[in-house]
């Protein structure tokens, strides 16, 4: 019988909690532990109101490993997923090791003084998680997670090979704030101001943060500018799908929130290195993060959708020459808030961080055959994932284009 535990108690993994105490029959026991405890007690009261189950919570500081490994083994835990911050995930990750459980998680490791996100230090986790015999499942949210999901859907059912690839991420939602982050603001922050940097021909290419812009027509939203960007899913899918001669990712951003950011960065608010304020060490963005608006709290005020897919060119699998496909999901804010009390971007990557939990306890995912490793989501079959996606509130839909992207 699987015991989950989830580590962290923010937008994401409130949602991931209620659905899975939504689907008890898969996850009958769900334990919550967070550097905050009261913020579990509020998750957990709120699943019981929705639901009905119950969920047993703790305080810890998942950075601690000798704690994390007692508060495995004192839960019984079997699976932990990761949905506290990015700086945590190795230690997280040792502690599975040393207490023999599998592990999950959303967004790859991240050091705290340097906004660098690459796979490559969890990779290096592989052989100790194979001896162990334990699965390890790297960033099971939307993107990465769906994404990665879609694109390797495509080319299982649509696709022979991937030529290019584009993600599109589209939050067309409008929380009522002057200036706002729909998920973790210092990580949200890290991630837009970093240079871009996309795929291309075998390389990286980089140019400066927030500069290559296409304006982009997406359903349920309407036409928005979206801004080339780096995101850790671009090194999973170029490493699993070599053949791509081009693989980019884009995010919608409006006016107001690029004004607010640009001065924001002018002032030097967004820094990561230490200032001495008033004898103390204070980093900028952490104090920023700190006074903006918890995402959290967005949900009650959020309208309108969220619009994030990819579009793939390609030769056809059915030998009927190149061929371009658009795969996306359209999520509302106000229903994601209805079912969870959470709006759509924490319910976005909750969901798929409860359907990757999902395929493991039920084995329709085992990395290796069940010989354990870390994997990304781009090794699994995408079949069982996409159906769970349909049944659990985050149905997709996939058309033909005319031709490759314009841009
Ligand atoms: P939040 O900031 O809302 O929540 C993070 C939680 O982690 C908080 O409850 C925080 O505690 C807790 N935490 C932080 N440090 C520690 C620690 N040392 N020990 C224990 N708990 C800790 O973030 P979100 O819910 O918005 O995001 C969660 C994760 O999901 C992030 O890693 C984010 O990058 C990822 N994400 C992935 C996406 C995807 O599509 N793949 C999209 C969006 C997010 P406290 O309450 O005390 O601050």
């Amino acid at each position: 019988m699987s015991k989950i535990l989830v580590i962290g108690a923010g937008g994401v993994s409130s949602v991931a909690v209620h659905k899975m105490c939504m689907n008890a029959d898969i996850f009958p026991e769900v334990h919550l532990a967070s550097r905050t405890k009261s913020k579990c007690d509020a998750i957990a009261q709120s699943v019981k109101t929705r639901t009905g189950q119950s969920v047993e919570t703790y305080e810890i500081d998942a950075e601690e490993v000798p704690a994390m490994v007692n508060l495995i083994k004192k839960v019984g835990a079997t699976l932990v997923v990761n949905l506290a911050l990015p700086y945590q995930d190795l230690p997280i990750m040792d502690a599975c090791l040393e207490a023999g459980v599998h592990y999950l998680d959303t967004a790859n490791y991240e050091p705290k003084d340097e906004a660098k996100f690459e796979y490559h230090w969890q990779w290096a986790y592989h052989d100790r998680f194979k001896e162990a015999g334990l699965m390890a499942l790297l960033g099971s949210g939307f993107d990465p997670g769906v994404t990665s999901v879609f694109t390797m859907w495509l080319k299982k059912h649509k696709l022979k090979t991937i030529r290019t690839l584009d993600i599109l991420d589209c939050n067309g939602g409008d929380h009522g704030q002057a200036f706002a982050t729909n998920f973790n603001p210092e990580i949200n922050i890290r991630e837009v101001t970093a240079p871009a940097r996309h795929w291309e021909n075998g390389d990286w290419v980089e140019t400066p943060a927030m500069q290559v812009m296409t304006e982009f027509d997406f359903e349920a939203v309407g036409t928005r500018n979206a801004y080339l960007m780096y995101h850790e899913e671009l090194e999973s899918l170029s490493k699993f799908n070599p053949e791509m001669e081009r693989a980019r990712f884009w995010m919608t951003f409006g006016d107001e929130y690029i004004k607010h950011l640009t001065v924001l960065q002018n002032v030097g608010m967004t820094g990561i290195e230490p200032i001495k304020y008033q004898g103390q060490d204070i980093i900028p963005l952490q104090f920023l993060a700190a006074v903006l608006p918890k995402p959290e709290s967005l949900g009650e005020t959020t309208k309108g959708n969220t619009n994030i897919g990819c579009i793939a060119t390609g030769e056809a699998l059915d030998g009927s020459g190149e061929k371009t496909f658009y795969i996306n999901n359209i999520c509302s804010h106000e229903a994601a808030y209805e079912e969870t009390g959470n709006q759509a971007v924490s319910y976005t990557t909750g969901v798929p961080a409860m359907i990757g939990t999902a395929m493991m306890v039920t084995g329709a995912w085992s990395g290796a055959n069940g010989e354990g490793g870390v994997f990304n989501m781009e090794e699994m079959d995408p079949d069982p994932f996409m159906d769970m996606l349909n049944e659990h509130g985050l149905p997709w839909q996939v058309k033909e284009l005319d031709g490759p992207v314009g841009f």
